[in-house]
């Protein structure tokens, strides 16, 4: 058996060790034809079924309906920051945002580089997912852009606006896939694939294919969401083994019960370490209310920094990975992604029971 560690990491983040496993016996030999599949051509008909399969799987496992198309494209959900107002947000319109958190602030930033934007709603602090029953969009809203789950606060919704006519845009990359989702609700979404769907270097975009028809002509071309539309994500060189891990995972997800199996593996994993916090009289403080905490990323606090730190070390040396906050806001964080496995929320748990009955 390989020893693994305890991943709580908030991506890259922990793969199925099946997935990993798979990857390793395929590595040097792709179904026998004595290369890797880093060495095979893009043009080939080995990559062909891949980005093809890989697609479908996407389509199978969130019941895609017709007229949505699936994109592999570079430069993280970073570059969709920019390239969602580069495409979407057409003269005389403006772009609308909600403020959730520090992935949502990004977004805002680059979307003021490109045109008008304004944001749409924000709550007093970030402990908790705005409002959204009240929202006032203009008739020139370009679109509706949210984020799914803050990785760095740990806020998620549970259920999304109607936007009626104007386009509903999300950024999902920490918590794609984590359950069952409705994507007829919206018009484009994204997600940079280190959290829940393989390695770094891909990012998936799900599109109405409706949104292409009015792509401002000026834009140079890798930053065309009708480039890639019209190569099938091949109009450069994507990139091949992290698309193929992507593939892998998603074949593990479908195996594994598809997404409501994955929201009720996701909660089960979570409610252990919320409980530890909610039952800890204060010894572990969660930072957001109740109604937003997310099934993905769970940030807590301890008493002071300096408790912090010894949980912390003491932490990393029972063989746990990635447990610190993010350096923006500090404290601890645990992201428990689809592939971490229950056994290492169940170890957590325990650790941080252990931890309170030695420092409490
Ligand atoms: N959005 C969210 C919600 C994220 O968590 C991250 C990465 N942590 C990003 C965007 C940026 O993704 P990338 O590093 O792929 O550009």
């Amino acid at each position: 058996m390989t020893k693994r560690a305890y991943n709580f990491n908030a991506g890259p983040a922990a793969l199925p060790l099946e997935v990993l496993e798979q990857a390793k016996e395929q590595l040097t030999d792709y179904k026998g034809i004595g290369m890797s599949v880093m060495e095979i051509s893009h043009r080939s008909k080995e990559y062909e079924e891949i980005n093809q399969t890989a697609q479908d799987l996407f389509a199978e496992l969130l019941n895609l309906p017709a007229g949505y198309k699936v994109l592999f494209l570079q430069g993280g959900a970073s570059s969709q920051f920019a390239m969602i107002p580069m495409n979407l947000l057409t003269e005389g319109k403006t772009a609308h945002y909600v403020l959730s958190g520090s992935w949502a602030k990004k977004a805002i930033h680059e979307a003021k580089a490109i045109g008008n934007t304004v944001i749409a709603a924000e709550p007093e602090q970030f402990t908790k997912v705005p409002d959204l029953s009240g929202l006032n969009l203009g008739d020139d809203a370009a679109y509706l852009h949210l984020t799914s789950n803050e990785t760095i606060e740990g806020i998620q919704y549970d259920s999304f606006p109607d936007t009626g006519n104007v386009p509903l845009v999300a950024d999902m990359s920490s918590d794609f896939l984590c359950r069952p989702l409705d994507v007829s609700a919206f018009d484009l979404l994204y997600a940079g694939a280190q959290k829940n769907l393989g390695p770094s270097g891909v990012t998936v975009v799900i599109m109405k294919e409706d949104l292409l028809t009015n792509i401002p002509a000026d834009l140079p071309t890798m930053f065309r969401y009708d480039t890639h539309v019209k190569a099938n994500s091949l109009y450069n060189t994507p990139p091949v083994f992290s698309v193929y891990m992507v593939r892998l995972v998603l074949e593990w997800v479908k195996n594994n019960g598809g997404l409501a199996a994955m929201e009720q593996r996701n909660k089960e994993k979570t409610d252990l370490i919320y409980d530890v916090i909610d039952q800890s009289n204060g010894f572990y403080r969660g930072t957001v209310e109740e109604a937003s905490r997310s099934i993905m990323n769970i940030p807590f606090r301890l008493q002071t920094e300096d408790l912090e730190q010894q949980f912390l070390e003491q932490a990393t040396r029972n063989g746990f990975i990635g447990l610190k906050g993010h350096r923006s806001v500090g404290g601890l964080r645990a992201s428990t992604y689809n592939a971490v496995p229950r056994e290492s929320c169940q170890a957590l748990a325990d650790f941080m029971q252990q931890f309170m009955k030695d420092n409490g």
